[in-house]
């Protein structure tokens, strides 16, 4: 460093200044608006066009038959999820969004399938 002044400026500048991070998890994030988190499907408002699906860059949405169903629905893996969003700007029903809910982690992969 050219100037050992200008560290020591530094520090102070830093001792003085607001933490640019949170405490988390005893201190809640502030979450932004357009936040692209967890997948919630509305099954009631989709029509099987899978749409979703064609589009899901990581192969995350997958069109799966069910038995009680006449046609395929979407169904949704987290684990494989870019939370891009493609999926729920494709859908013409408005049957996905993506929500604000970040916290998810788990050791059990079956509950990050979204259907
Ligand atoms: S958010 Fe993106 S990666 Fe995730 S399921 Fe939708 S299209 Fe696929
Ligand atoms: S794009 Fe929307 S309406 Fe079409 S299959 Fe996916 S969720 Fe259903």
């Amino acid at each position: 460093m050219k100037y050992p002044g200008a560290m020591l400026s530094e520090i102070w500048r830093h001792l003085i200044k607001k933490p640019a991070t949170v405490l988390y998890p005893l201190e809640r994030p502030q979450i932004p608006e357009n936040f692209r988190g967890k997948i919630e499907y509305y099954d009631d408002k989709c029509i099987r066009c899978g749409l979703c699906a064609r589009d899901c860059p990581s192969g995350a949405c997958t069109m799966k038959k069910f038995e009680e169903d006449k046609k395929p629905r979407p169904v949704f893996d987290l684990g494989m999820c870019l939370f891009c969003g493609q999926c729920a700007e494709v859908c013409p029903k408005d049957a996905i969004s993506l929500t604000k809910k970040f916290e998810f982690s788990t050791f059990d992969k079956s509950s990050l399938i979204v259907e």
